[in-house]
Parts: structure tokens; C-alpha cells; sequence
């Protein structure tokens, strides 16, 4: 197993969810990876441990990444380079001129380099477009490397791999077993490090994946994707399949980063009863898919269940003004 750096607050807690659980009728716990930190809080911050470790081991100066303007992945990114004395560039997706809040406040705040595209420009280009950066900065004689969104390649996805070793270790300190894990999935990379895990350690633990943008088949491939590459960095023959990969595609609502008036009374039912912030953009959805599929029977027998909060706090104050309060 690659080496990494130290930056995040581990292990997080595991909480047990005393009021929804007994809503629900089942055991629910959750996993608390949105105190990871502060300034790089959530869960990037477990895949860029290993992702900086080798920018670092490479001698690069400088990193690039992009997402969409609130992208917390950025911002982790951002605070995380800043923290070891490296300069970041991030390119962020808007249509708009967009407000200094939230993440994106945060990365400037942090002094990062911050560059726009449109949505079309990022689902077309946005490789090439960091590309060009990284040219742009080779002149001022700067090596900077470049992150794909999420951090969710090969390297990256090891964060996770690590989470679920770190998880069955405190299952052993809790004396609980976990038989099912839920994580909302944006880019792939969480998931695909605790499906590698699960597999390669045989955990047999279902782990399902809340998509919060695209829709199972799409995640299915680019996980299974991921899941190959990461592969290269662990010492282990296994065949994996996207059979073995599960997603529930039923609770992206109106689409990526967008919110309805459900999922926002959801995330504030939830604060009240659990005194647990949820993001709108994420973890508020997976959550919300949680309930249902359980409330409605979807979701039968799961045994203890263990949720990841991802994170996503700063994502939610640009939304404030959403919520019927
Ligand atoms: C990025 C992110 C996720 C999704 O993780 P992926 O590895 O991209 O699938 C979930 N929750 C939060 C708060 C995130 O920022």
C-alpha cells in the first residue's frame, strides 16, 4: 500500500442515530467524516493524503483541480496544498457570474489561483483546459499536477480503501457489526475505495451508493473504472465486477447541486431531531434516499447500518435562503 500524509483528524467518530433509529426501526450509525477538519473537512481530504503524497514525492509546486463553484473537493484541495506549502489552481464551473461565498469564498480566502468555466466548457474540456494551466505555469517555471474532479482515480480512491479498514477496526471497539453502509456518490472514488476493501479483505458488507447527480449505469462503469486503476496500487488479484457495485439512482431529485422544497424540510427535520447538519447538495439526498427506501419497505433487513457523512457544511450557507424556516 502506498505511504501517505497525515492531515485529517482520524479516525472519526461512529454515532449512533438514537431518535431515527427508532423511527425507522432499524440501527443506523453514522460515520462522522465531515470532522475530518475544519478548513479541508469532509471526504476529500482521505484521497488527497494520498494524492499529495505523491505530488509531493514527485516535486511538484503547484496543484490543479476543478468542480462546480461550491465544489468542496476544491476547496479540501485548496486548503490542504495551502497547508503544506503548495500553491493550488482550481478551475470551477459556473454560468453565472457567481457570488463570494460558501467553498468558493473559502478558496479565495485560501489563496488559491481561481479559474472559470461554463458547464459546457467543463463537460467538454476541462481536461485540456487544466492542461493548458499547467503549461501556463511550466513558463514561470512551476511543475503542477493535476487532480481529476473528486480526486476520483486510481491513487485517490485508496482514502476510502483505508476508511473501511478503519471502519471494521472500530466495529471490533464497538462490538457492532455493520451489514450495510450507505454513501452518496458524485464523482465514484469514496465508493470505489470501500468496494475494494469490502472485496479484496472480504468484509461482505452491502454498500450502497446514493447517486447525487448521474444515473447507476453511468456510475457502475465509472466506478468499476476507478476500482481498476486503484487496483494497481494494492497488492491483490481479484476479479472485480459491476454487478458487485450498488446503486440507487431514485433520489437525485432535480439534478446536481439543485434542490427540492422535500429535501430541504428532510435536512431540517433531520438537524432537529439528530442535532446533525446534512449538506443540500449530497449528503441531504443520500440521507433523504435512506429513509425512504426504508420507510417504504425498499430497503428490507439491512441489519446495522452505518451512514457516511461525507460533509459539505459550507455548501449549505449559499442555500439559506431556500429553506422555509
Ligand atoms: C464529493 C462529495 C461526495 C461524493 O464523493 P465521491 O467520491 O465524489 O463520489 C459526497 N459528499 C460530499 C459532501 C462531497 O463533497
Amino acid at each position: 500500500m502506498k505511504s501517505k500524509l497525515n492531515l485529517a483528524n482520524l479516525p472519526t467518530k461512529i454515532e449512533k442515530l438514537d431518535r431515527f433509529s427508532e423511527d425507522l426501526g432499524i440501527n443506523l450509525y453514522i460515520k462522522r467524516d465531515d470532522q475530518t477538519g475544519t478548513e479541508f473537512s469532509g471526504n476529500k481530504i482521505r484521497k488527497l493524503e494520498y494524492v499529495l503524497k505523491e505530488a509531493v514525492d514527485l516535486n511538484y509546486d503547484t496543484v490543479i483541480t476543478c468542480g462546480g463553484i461550491q465544489s468542496n473537493h476544491a476547496r479540501a484541495t485548496v486548503a490542504s496544498a495551502t497547508k503544506i506549502g503548495l500553491k493550488s489552481v482550481v478551475l470551477l464551473r459556473t454560468d453565472e457570474v457567481p457570488k463570494v461565498e460558501g467553498n468558493y469564498f473559502l478558496d479565495k480566502l485560501l489563496g488559491a489561483d481561481v479559474r472559470f468555466c461554463t458547464s459546457e466548457e467543463y463537460k467538454k474540456s476541462r481536461a485540456e483546459i487544466m492542461k493548458n494551466i499547467a503549461a501556463e505555469y511550466a513558463l514561470k517555471g512551476m511543475r503542477a499536477y493535476i487532480i481529476p474532479e473528486g480526486a476520483s482515480f486510481g491513487i485517490g480512491a485508496l482514502g476510502y480503501y483505508s476508511a473501511m479498514e478503519e471502519i471494521v477496526l472500530q466495529e471490533k471497539e464497538m462490538g457492532v457489526n455493520f451489514n450495510t453502509i450507505v454513501v452518496a456518490t458524485g464523482s465514484g472514488g469514496t465508493y470505489a475505495g470501500l468496494y475494494l476493501a469490502n472485496k479484496i479483505h472480504g468484509y461482505d458488507k452491502r454498500i450502497i451508493g446514493m447517486a447525487v447527480c448521474d444515473d447507476a449505469v453511468y456510475f457502475k462503469n465509472v466506478i468499476h473504472e476507478i476500482s481498476s486503476d486503484a487496483l494497481e496500487y494494492l497488492d491483490a488479484e481479484v476479479d472485480i465486477s459491476k454487478d458487485e457495485i450498488e446503486i440507487n439512482d431514485k433520489y437525485i431529485g432535480i439534478g446536481y447541486a439543485l434542490s427540492t422544497k422535500e429535501e430541504l424540510d428532510f435536512i431540517t427535520m433531520f438537524a432537529r431531531k439528530e442535532g446533525v447538519i446534512l449538506d443540500p447538495v449530497y449528503t441531504g439526498k443520500a440521507m433523504r434516499g435512506l429513509f425512504s427506501e426504508v420507510r417504504n419497505l425498499k430497503l428490507k433487513d439491512p441489519g446495522n447500518v452505518l451512514f457516511i457523512h461525507t460533509g459539505g457544511l459550507f455548501g449549505l450557507f449559499p442555500k439559506q435562503d431556500q429553506f422555509d424556516l
